[in-house]
């Protein structure tokens, strides 16, 4: 043999990575006590127990204590119990504890990474040079941060128990991501690990013990979806983190509603990976490989529509196909191996009818002629073309190792195809062009971008996603926020009021009609759909006016005059500075006309009206400035990259405002929404709603662009619940009682909005103002740019 065939019949040979310190911790330890509370190991209440196995044999490898609703209130009370004493302990304790950890897994990283390949099937390469790794950065990260949290958030208070529930397909990662905050924050923990995957989080709650975590710090329950429900309904819980599917965070947003628990969700994704024709092809397709293959697609950020240049695609797609049948697929624990099982056997079969029902709606599926393990979960990576934007794989997270391919002209076809989806989680853009990939990142539709690369993560930057992703960022100083209590100050609890007085009236043509105020939808006074009205009565009852009574086709139009309006989004952060400071030089001309209403309305004194108009005044011109001043940061991951996180408005904001405080509770609000570039849908007080109306005139006189401000006046629990609903509003703001807020919270997980209610408190209005209110109005997009060669 020449040393060309020799070349030629080289294949490679298996590289196990030994697994007997795994088989020796499995074997010499007592999972019939798995669950892990007050720093004790109990058995479940019941004694129940659930298997977990081996995907790539089947194979049991422990029977794990199987928490129920008993197990979590004694984990609950561990962690009520711990939180006094650990929050009130020093950063810099707390830094030790956090560093301790980081350590101890250091030390256990071979460890950690084959019992991670043997619960879950990922390759071996993937869990020992990704997950873990990364796991441990994030604890010794937090580990500053718990130094740091005085310095760099003055005042605020931990959030308290916290519940965190977690997913299978990167057990320790996300256990990492969900206990390191919130023990840098101060808060204690019941952390839920998946059923799959229950033993990573077994040696970690080990390596706790260890590490010095003081007793009922961090309480780990192994269980299902039961044990799961137990700890979002739980009432010694102050906030629930959850990282699974929308289906499932759904479930928890509706049951949290009304609780006034915290709450943030990581969801699912359906991610787009465009390939322009000015891409380095055969870079973008090591891209690829990793952007949908890695964790055999099980990542939820995963890039899994390949949206390629028409003028490229023929040419990338072969490329594609080629590398696909190099991958090889085989056992977790060979490092040789790229593609494992997946994490079980409903999961392939999920995975198998997904591609099925591809297929038949036109979808052609392709997958490279390999054999698979004879036992197992396997399933060969599998690339769809010709489907079409409806097609289920285009629009399903499938969650397992099969692309979805389209095809674009022009970069506006490309963000479409991206955006049309009901998920924001990530993207990934690839252009030699860097000028050409900025101009795209910022109109997609996903909280994480990557610039020529993908799936890359750091404790530093924020993670999470827009709509149906879920809200909230793990990460960064993004995601310490999470785990902090909401710094702002609260008002007296809101009392119902009575409904106001309809003047029941339908003749569009009367007289009374004429005078009533309208509603200011697309920058013009309208009539309410119905053509009824409502009384606006003094305290006493006098009559002073009457205003529109809106209904659902009144939002629906103000909610389409906000989204229509580009103007106001795409503004300058300056030139929206000039305009708030234009509305409060407007308005400031018009104080003692105000105050005359405030005091009609409201029956206060004229010193306090005229203060609460002269407070309104100042909070725009607070706002007008902060609209350049709240800006992204740059971070600097270990990697050669910048990661820019982009300050975003949410979109279309709903706001519902108090009756207390008319004019100043609605300014606090409406302007740091608008100063991050939102537009809004706003409901006015029902009680005092012709201070609202009063301010068209002001807003007209101020550049405000049509649409950017519409206004609907009306009942606020019927018109709150619209917009709750309502699919193409983005995020919603309510001050009211306390089941309107719930209903609100309930109603909104259509399209997952990003809900803030007071809970049925009022704020104090002359203090309500500062950065907490511009972050509400903020969504942070991590935009990732590699740099050399
Ligand atoms: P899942 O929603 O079925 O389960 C997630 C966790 O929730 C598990 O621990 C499960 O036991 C628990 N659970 C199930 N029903 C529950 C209920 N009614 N109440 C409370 N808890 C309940 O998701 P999965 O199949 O384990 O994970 C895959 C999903 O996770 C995918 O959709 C993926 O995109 C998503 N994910 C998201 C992120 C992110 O950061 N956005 C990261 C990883 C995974």
């Amino acid at each position: 043999m020449n040393i060309l065939e020799r070349y030629h019949a080289m294949d490679y040979a298996p590289a196990p990575e030994a697994r007997s310190e795994a088989d020796a911790w499995l074997a010499g330890r007592d999972f019939s006590k798995s669950l892990f509370i007050a720093g004790e190991w109990r058995a479940a209440a019941d004694e129940k127990t659930f298997d977990t196995e081996d995907p790539s044999s089947g194979k049991l490898l422990a029977k794990v204590s199987d928490a129920s609703a008993a197990d979590i209130e004694t984990a609950v009370a561990a962690a009520r119990k711990a939180l006094p004493k650990w929050s009130a302990a020093s950063g810099y304790e707390r830094a030790k504890v956090l560093y301790a950890i980081g350590r101890a897994m250091q030390r256990h990283q071979r460890l950690f990474a084959v019992l991670e390949s043997l619960d879950n099937g990922k390759p071996i390469r993937e869990s020992r040079d990704i997950d873990v790794p990364l796991a441990i950065r994030h604890f010794i990260h937090h580990a500053g941060w718990a130094q740091s949290l005085d310095r760099e958030f003055p005042g605020r208070k931990p959030a308290g128990v916290v519940g965190q529930i977690i997913p299978w397909n990167f057990p320790l990662l996300m256990l990492a991501w969900k206990i390191a905050p919130a023990l840098a924050t101060g808060c204690t923990v019941v952390l839920k690990p998946a059923e799959f995957t229950p033993l990573t989080a077994i040696l970690f709650a080990e390596i706790c013990e260890r590490a010095g975590v003081p007793r009922g710090v961090v309480n780990i329950v192994q269980g299902g979806p039961e044990a799961g429900a137990a700890i979002v309904n739980h009432p010694g819980i102050d906030k629930i983190a959850f990282t699974g599917s929308s289906e499932v965070g759904k479930i928890i947003r509706k049951a949290t509603a009304g609780s006034g628990k915290k709450l943030s969700l990581e969801l699912g994704g359906k991610s787009a990976f465009i390939v322009f024709e000015d891409a380095d092809l055969d870079s973008a397709v090591e891209g690829l490989v990793d952007g949908i293959w890695f964790n055999q697609g099980q990542v939820c950020c995963a890039g899994s529509r390949l949206l390629v240049q028409e003028s490229v695609a023929d040419a990338f797609i072969a490329k594609v196909k080629t590398r696909m049948s190099r991958l090889r697929v085989g056992a977790p624990l060979d490092k040789n191996t790229d593609i494992g099982p997946l994490v079980d056997k409903t999961q392939l079969d999920r995975v198998r009818r997904l591609v099925e029902e591809g297929a038949k709606q036109g979808a052609v599926c392709w997958q490279p002629d390999q054999d698979v393990p004879e036992t197992g979960y396997y399933h060969l990576p599998t690339l769809a073309t010709g489907v079409a934007p409806a097609n289920i794989l285009a629009q399903e997270e499938v969650f397992g190792p099969v692309l979805a391919t389209m095809s674009f002209r022009n970069t506006e076809e490309a963000v479409e195809l991206a955006n049309n989806t009901r998920y924001g989680l990530a993207a990934s853009v690839w252009s030699e062009n860097v000028n050409l990939a900025l101009h795209v990142a910022p109109q997609l539709k996903a909280g994480v971008v990557w610039v020529n690369g993908t799936n890359m993560f750091d404790a530093a930057c924020g993670f999470g996603g827009y709509r149906e992703s879920g809200f909230g960022r793990e990460g960064g100083r993004e995601g310490l926020e999470e785990y902090l209590a909401s710094s702002e100050p609260h008002g007296p609890v809101i009392k119902p009021v009575s409904a106001p007085k309809a003047a029941a009236r339908d003749n569009g043509e009367s007289h009374a009609i004429d005078r009533t105020a309208k509603l200011f939808i697309g920058g013009k006074q309208v009539r309410p759909d119905g053509n009824y009205s409502i009384a606006v009565l003094t305290p006493k009852g006098k009559l002073v006016g009457e205003v529109g009574l809106g209904s659902r086709k009144d939002i629906r139009d103000a909610v389409s005059a906000a989204r229509a309006c580009k103007a106001w989004p795409e503004a300058t952060a300056y030139n929206r500075a000039q305009v708030l400071y234009y509305l409060a030089e407007n308005l400031s001309g018009r104080t003692e006309d105000f105050a005359a209403r405030i005091v009609e309305l409201t029956g206060a004194s004229h010193k306090v009206a005229k203060a609460e108009v002269e407070t309104s005044i100042e909070r725009l011109f607070y706002y007008a400035g902060m609209a350049d001043k709240f800006e992204g940061r740059v971070h600097q991951p270990p990697a050669r990259t910048v990661t820019l996180a982009l300050h975003e408005p949410v979109g279309v904001i709903g706001i519902v405002a108090p009756d207390e405080a008319p004019l100043l509770g609605l300014i606090s609000l409406l302007a740091p929404a608008l100063a991050m570039g939102n537009t809004v849908v706003l409901v006015p007080s029902t009680t005092a709603p012709l201070v609202a109306t009063d301010l068209y005139q002001v807003i007209e006189y101020s550049d405000v662009p049509a649409g950017a401000i519409n206004i609907v006046t009306g009942h606020t629990a019927e018109l709150a619940a619209v917009l709750a609903k309502h699919d193409d509003v983005d995020g919603l703001w309510i001050v009211a009682e306390a089941d309107i807020c719930a209903r609100a919270e309930a109603e909104s997980t259509g399209n997952l909005k990003r809900v803030w209610t007071g809970h049925g408190r009022s704020l104090d209005w002359p203090t309500a103002q500062g950065e907490a209110f511009l972050r509400r109005a903020t969504e942070v997009k991590n935009v990732w740019v590699p740099y050399g060669d």
